[in-house]
Order: structure tokens, then C-alpha cells, then sequence
């Protein structure tokens, strides 16, 4: 099976502005912001959404979440961020790997479009 965008970036096949790494995830901006701060944090392991996600991988959503917190951290946003997961295509899902956005730098509104 062809490898997904994040893979390649995962893999460095493609360039990416790295801003965290450990075992289990790796986090980079937006190639596209939509806000002053716009940062992706995937897993490393192929989940390719969160409806796919299993039992098993627990631990490892639960890392994710807990590293995107840290790395909101990191780049200071402290009046407040908002995490979004796009999951399939009403969801606005694009690339088919899991991946959480961090979004910061200006209030967000709601409803989301
Ligand atoms: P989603 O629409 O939730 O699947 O989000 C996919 C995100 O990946 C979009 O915000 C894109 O701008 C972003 N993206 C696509 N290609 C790249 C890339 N090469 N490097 C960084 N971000 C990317």
C-alpha cells in the first residue's frame, strides 16, 4: 500500500517544520494555516481515522492528546487554542492518517463551518 502524506513526512521523504518528536508521534505546521498558530500532531502508526481507531490504541490517543497539550504549550498559547479532528468526509477529512490540529493566535469562533 502506498504510503499516506503524513508517512512520507514521518519518513522524511517530504519536508515538513518538524516542531515535535517522540516514539509514538510527531508534530509539524500546517502547510496551509488557517490561524497565526496551525500545527498537526499525528501518531506514527497508520490509524487512518478516528472512527478506525481500536481498543487497542488507547494508550495511544490518549498520548496524542496529552502531546498536543504539551506542544500548545510550547508554542505559548495561552489564552486558549482549539484542537479539531476531521474524520471522513463530511468531517472535512483530506489525508487519510489520523491527525489532530492545533489551532491558536486569534478567538476562534462557533459554530465551526
Ligand atoms: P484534514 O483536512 O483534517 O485532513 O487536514 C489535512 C491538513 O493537512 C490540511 O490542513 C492541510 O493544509 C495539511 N497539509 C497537507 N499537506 C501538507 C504538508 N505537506 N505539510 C503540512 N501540512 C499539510
Amino acid at each position: 500500500m502506498s504510503k499516506t502524506l503524513f508517512e512520507k513526512i514521518i519518513a522524511r521523504e517530504l519536508p515538513a517544520a518538524i516542531i515535535y518528536e517522540d516514539d509514538l508521534v510527531l508534530a509539524f505546521r500546517d502547510i496551509k494555516p488557517a490561524a497565526p498558530v496551525h500545527v498537526l500532531i499525528v501518531p506514527k502508526q497508520l490509524i487512518p481515522r478516528l472512527a478506525e481507531a481500536q481498543a487497542d490504541d488507547q494508550k495511544l490517543l490518549g498520548h496524542l492528546l496529552l502531546k498536543a497539550a504539551e506542544v500548545a504549550k510550547q508554542l505559548d498559547l495561552k489564552d486558549g487554542y482549539r484542537l479539531v479532528i476531521n474524520n471522513g468526509a463530511d468531517g472535512g477529512e483530506t489525508v487519510p492518517h489520523l491527525h489532530v490540529h492545533i489551532l491558536g493566535g486569534r478567538p476562534m469562533a462557533w459554530p465551526p463551518g
